[in-house]
């Protein structure tokens, strides 16, 4: 890599590269921008905490019982469709991490049995599962020590056990993210391959050192190499590899989503093939199912269904009903897309009966990330007003004067409901057609014939209607006086 090279890189201009865009762009490549915006979150967290401890215990009047489940969840996924994993970029978990790195300076590995999304996964089904059992929405103060929770988890096992453990094997939120990231319009990527090609100190992956040997930037430890980074699944969009590579060969560029990511037989640094990853497959299923049970969960056939199935088990417990709800539906949905993959797997002939099933599975994330987002946006649509009067009420209660005016609780929903069952019904579809347009560009791709992939298809369209039946029930007004 020459140095007029490199400079040529830095100056050659295009409108994707948000490192060239006014404003963005410089603040992009401060090195100090992730630590800007997780200092906003925490900031944020700070105040949840304080008014779920100490605030209302009615949830819509508590920042604690409205921020993170109306607001934060709907800012998130607009987020992943929008622009890209901001909300990983300025997770304020990780600031208490990284003095917990300084204090212990952790040099083990994780866990070789504990490597993967499993755990992940197992603490995502056990979350939703709490979420319903303890109506986690309705209590600040359970809001509050999850949050606490969250943040000793993190600083613990990242001052134990070197790297991003947490953010690679341990963090619901962060696979969340990874997998709604597939949707996004941007990736963190290089400029030039060229460029990787003749650069010999790897910083990217490494980290960056000065003269006297000392380590001055981290390299990416989600274990990303640059030059064969594909995509977006495990980037938490730390932009650590841009800062720490030496020719500014790495940037944030717009892309057109999942285009890149479609095959999963395809060799992807720091996480190998996809289709060899049973744990990736199954957090897609879980995801996906989950997407329609935590929905399900808010609309009141939930409640006749719990019913007949407490008569036809003769349990009471609504713990265990939900738990067999939860594992019952996910694996529902795992067995529809195994006959899915062995219908074609014997079309094509494949060697494996499995060949189907580990190709096309992926093609459900872009369905389950629609129909979460569509969850997620009715309870923004219908709630995202309520910061005001919340705001209004939590001054007043800290400072004992109305300082910013009588709280207007009249304020709730940012469109009416009629737009708002329209904008979360084309937001499934939109997810639907992700799918549909995966699985025929997948099965294009790897040349199979319509047949193959029709099965595949017809689940996309039952998971679709099933969800645009979800999205048509009364839905529980949770985060509002209306709930
Ligand atoms: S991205 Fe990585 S491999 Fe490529 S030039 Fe930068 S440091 Fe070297
Ligand atoms: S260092 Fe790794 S996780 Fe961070 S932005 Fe770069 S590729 Fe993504």
């Amino acid at each position: 890599m020459t140095a007029q090279k490199a400079l040529r890189h830095r100056t050659i201009g295009s409108w994707s590269d948000l490192q060239h865009w006014p404003i963005l762009g410089p603040w992009l490549r401060w090195r100090h921008a992730r630590t800007s915006a997780q200092a906003v979150l925490l900031f944020l967290a700070l105040l949840v905490l304080y008014d779920g401890f100490f605030g209302p215990p009615l949830a819509p009047k508590n920042l604690a019982g409205v921020l993170p489940w109306v607001h934060w969840r709907g800012l998130v996924v607009l987020a992943l469709l929008l622009a890209g994993n901001l909300f990983c970029f300025a997770c304020p978990f990780l600031l208490p991490r990284r003095l917990a790195q300084r204090l212990f300076r952790p040099r083990r590995a994780w866990p070789r049995w504990l490597q993967g999304k499993w755990l992940a996964l197992v603490l995502l089904v056990v979350f939703f599962w709490a979420y319903e059992v303890f109506d986690l929405w309705a209590s600040p103060w359970l809001t509050a020590w999850v949050i606490i929770t969250y943040f000793v988890a993190a600083f613990l096992i990242d001052g134990f056990f070197r790297g991003a453990a947490f953010c690679k094997h341990v963090c619901p939120i962060g696979q969340f993210n990874f997998l709604g990231s597939l949707a996004s319009p941007s990736a963190v990527t290089i400029r030039d391959r060229g460029v990787c090609a003749s650069c010999v100190t790897k910083d990217c992956i490494r980290g960056h050192v000065d003269s006297e040997g000392k380590l001055v930037q981290r390299g990416c430890e989600l274990g990303l190499f640059q030059p064969r980074k594909v995509g977006n699944l495990d980037c938490t969009f730390c932009l650590d590899c841009v800062h720490a590579c030496p020719y500014q060969n790495v940037t944030v560029r717009l892309r057109l989503p999942l285009v890149s990511e479609l095959d999963p037989g395809v060799n992807r640094s720091g996480i190998g093939r996809l289709s060899n990853r049973p744990d990736w497959m199954l957090l897609v299923l879980g995801l996906t199912g989950l997407g329609l049970l935590n929905a399900f969960g808010m609309v009141s056939p939930v409640y006749q269904f719990l019913s007949w199935l407490s008569q036809t088990l003769r349990i009471t417990s609504e713990g265990v009903l939900l738990a067999f709800m939860f594992l019952g539906g996910i694996g529902l949905l795992a067995v529809a897309a195994m006959l899915a993959g062995l219908v074609t797997s014997v079309l094509t002939g494949a060697p494996s009966r499995w060949w189907g099933f580990q190709r096309f599975v992926y093609s459900l994330a872009p369905l389950g990330f629609g129909m979460w987002t569509a969850h997620y946006l009715f309870h923004f649509l219908t709630g995202a007003l309520t910061v005001v009067p919340l705001t209004q009420n939590f001054v007043f209660d800290v400072f004992g004067s109305a300082l910013l005016g009588q709280p207007a609780w009249q304020l709730a929903s940012l469109l009416p409901m009629n737009t708002v069952y329209e904008v979360v019904v084309l937001t499934l579809a939109a997810g639907f057609f992700g799918s549909v347009l995966w699985a025929l560009a997948l099965g294009r791709q790897l040349q199979l014939g319509f047949l193959a992939v029709l099965p595949w298809l017809v689940l996309h369209m039952a998971l679709f209607l099933f969800g645009v039946w979800l999205l048509g029930q009364p839905m529980e007004m949770r985060g509002t006086l209306l709930g």
